[in-house]
């Protein structure tokens, strides 16, 4: 089970996947701050019983309700993903923070003061 590792690096575009573990192009994105602006004015969380009940919400098709779930349950769990949203314009940049992104299998890492820091590395 000997694979070639290449460790990940923020100068490089090519490094063993803390994901997948394959050895594979790695795409980098800066990240922008977009202000929180529900009426809440905390981060949007479903869980428990609203998620229940939105899983149950005859106003959405059973298979949006399904991508619905499978989101919240994704978010709820602590995982970081990249998902399609409203499109947003924001000049707000956040230096010092990226994303390395799998081409094999587009899983994002989080690299915070240039120390990759998701996924969390267990054992
Ligand atoms: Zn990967």
């Amino acid at each position: 089970m000997a694979q070639d590792t290449t460790a990940a690096s923020l100068q490089s575009t090519r490094f063993t996947c803390p994901s997948c573990k394959e050895l594979a192009e790695q795409a980098w994105f800066s990240c922008y701050a977009d202000r929180i602006t529900n009426p809440a004015g905390v981060p949007l969380r479903i869980r428990g019983d609203d998620l229940r009940r939105l899983a149950e919400n005859p106003q959405f098709p059973p298979e949006v309700r399904e991508q619905k779930v499978a989101y919240w349950n994704k978010v709820n769990g602590g995982e970081v993903f990249l998902e399609r949203w409203a499109p947003i314009h924001s000049d707000l940049f956040v230096a010092g923070m990226e994303l390395s992104v799998c081409h094999a299998c587009l899983q994002p890492a989080v690299w915070l003061g240039g120390e990759m820091v998701y996924p969390r590395h267990s054992g």
